[in-house]
């Protein structure tokens, strides 16, 4: 159907794509830009070791391990 724009699914399929992409980063132990103080995601403290050994790290292990092991 031309011009069959939802907006409720664009909306889902932007939410679903951030979802994805922080995923993505969380896998990966690091993002863009410079690393985090604390995780993004539970908001714990960052080891300095980890932030060292992993540069631009945004998540603690314990996060990551959650991200890597599947959702
Ligand atoms: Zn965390």
């Amino acid at each position: 159907m031309a011009g069959g724009w939802t907006k409720d699914g664009a909306v889902h399929n932007q939410i679903d794509a951030h979802i994805d992409e922080a995923l993505h980063d969380a896998r990966r132990g690091r993002g863009k830009g410079p690393g985090r103080t604390h995780c993004e995601i539970c908001g714990q403290p960052i080891p300095e070791a980890r932030r060292k050994a992993v540069p631009g790290v945004r998540t603690c292990v314990a996060c990551q391990e959650k991200a890597e092991g599947g959702r």
